[in-house]
């Protein structure tokens, strides 16, 4: 087994066997050259204590000291070292009484969540691989190292990194690791939400989020995202759809093609659009559902559910905004969708949060029942082509936007106060109708009316 490792880590290896340490590539880096893909970030293992890694590179960050990791700065590129360690009891099922640094590299990878993370590589000796971490790459299955049910036990969040691993491969959970989940997944409730939503959102936003299918069957989302299981008891007899709710928004958020998942809430947001529907729904005399004020009850739902995950707020902003307007087109007819309806929607909307809308409504038709589908996506059609008629035209559907300021505006003799925000919202108003108004001498006009 040849992996290619970049000249930086091998200067890292060979500084620190020169030194008389061992050191190794480690952990997810060796598992992605392996498979091909591009590692995010390459982890060194060492016997290096964290004192004695300091001493040997110039520029260092003390990382985690006390777990023994020190980032080496090489080229403007960060690099772990850890050393070699072994988790002293776990006694909370999330994180060890201690760590002890151990010689043993064995030991290192022992301490590993799966087999296809517990390997490491050494340009000269090769592949380190105690615990058949190849064997089940080759055979696309996830495996704990070690006894699974212990391992949950001593970190739960090692579960939902199970199916997200599952999700990011396209691998499956093996049998008795998938067993022991089952037994243990309550003991997520012990961990952060922090770490819950980090692994959550790598899901999510993975090659195969559909997986998170895995993640319900197992009873993990029962503990982390327990909306999901809601949705998924809940049917949607309606001639638009073929799914109950929870399946509609997990095929909704496999059609929202694969983003960022620092940058990207999108898909967050799609598998998040229909949760408020349980919370809205009735059924007709016809036995018809509906599930009228679903988007906004969504909205507020999202909300509750992202700070509860901890999110950082600009997520929560944009993914709450995606699903309080993922309906908004609903209620126009081909006939309705004007230049001005959709400059008054982009307002609203925002301009770039407006292009993941998009594609939002995209995925949810593909999601749908093929009922319309024909003239659904034609409509979308002309949504998108008269929003990038807009955005090419430069035309304002923003406050700042407006030629006119809140100085000219009081200039212009309305009282400084409450009453400038009032005015320039009656200014961007009649700009949304009709861009042309756009100028100081007919905003001003209108200002004197
Ligand atoms: P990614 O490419 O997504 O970063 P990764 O495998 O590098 O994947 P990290 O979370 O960065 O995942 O962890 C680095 C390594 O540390 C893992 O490969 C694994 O060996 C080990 N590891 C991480 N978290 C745990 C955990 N909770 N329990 C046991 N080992 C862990
Ligand atoms: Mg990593």
């Amino acid at each position: 087994m040849n992996i290619q490792i970049p000249g930086d880590v091998n200067l890292i290896i060979k500084t620190l066997e020169g030194a008389g340490y061992e050191a190794y590539a480690v952990g997810g880096c060796v598992r992605d050259s392996i498979l091909g893909r591009i590692p995010g970030d390459w982890d060194i293992t060492t016997s290096a204590l964290p004192e004695q890694v300091k001493e040997l590179f110039k520029v260092t960050i003390d990382t985690g000291i006390a777990h023994g990791t020190v980032t080496v700065v090489l080229n403007h590129e960060n690099y772990e070292v850890t050393t070699y360690r072994i988790d002293g009891e776990y006694l909370d099922g999330r994180h060890p009484e201690n760590v002890e640094f151990t010689a043993s590299l064995y030991e290192d990878l022992r301490r590993r969540d799966f087999t296809i993370n517990a390997m490491a590589y050494h340009p000269e000796k090769g592949l380190i691989d105690e615990f058949d971490g190849i064997k089940d790459l080759e055979d696309h299955v996830i495996r704990a190292v070690g006894e699974p049910s212990e391992r949950f036990e001593e970190d739960a969040l090692r579960m939902l990194r199970a199916v997200r691993f599952a999700a990011q491969l396209d691998f499956d959970i093996e049998e008795k690791t998938a067993e022991a989940i089952k037994e243990k997944a309550g003991n997520l409730k012990k961990v952060s939400a922090e770490r819950i939503a980090k692994e959550l959102t790598l899901l999510i936003c993975a090659k195969c989020p559909g997986r998170i299918r895995e993640a319900v069957n197992l009873g993990i989302t029962a503990v982390v995202l327990p909306e999901l299981d809601l949705c998924l008891a809940t049917p949607q007899n309606n001639p638009h759809h073929a799914y109950n709710v929870g399946e509609h928004c997990i095929k909704v958020m496999e059609a929202v093609p694969q983003g960022d998942p620092h940058k990207d809430p999108l898909r967050i947001a799609s598998l998040l659009h229909d949760f408020g529907k349980p919370l809205v729904k009735t059924t007709d005399e016809n036995g018809k559902d509906h599930f009228k004020g679903h988007a906004d009850a969504g909205e507020e739902l999202a909300k509750k559910i992202l700070r509860r995950l901890k999110f950082d707020n600009k997520t929560i902003a944009t993914v709450a905004k995606l699903v309080k307007y993922h309906d908004v087109f609903m209620d126009a007819t081909l006939l309705d969708l004007t230049p001005c309806y959709l400059r008054h929607v982009i307002n609203k909307v925002g301009k770039e949060e407006m292009k993941s809308l998009l594609v939002l409504i995209n995925a949810d038709i593909m999601g749908q029942s093929d009922f319309f589908r024909k003239e659904k996506l034609v409509r979308l059609e002309k949504i998108k082509s008269l929003y990038e008629d807009i955005m090419e035209k430069g035309e304002p559907v923003e406050l700042k936007d407006l030629v006119v300021t809140g100085k000219d505006v009081m200039e212009a003799g309305v009282a400084p106060g409450k009453d400038v925000g009032e005015a320039l919202n009656r200014l961007l108003n009649a700009v949304l109708d009709d861009p042309s108004v756009n100028t100081k001498e007919k905003l001003l006009g209108i200002l004197r009316k």
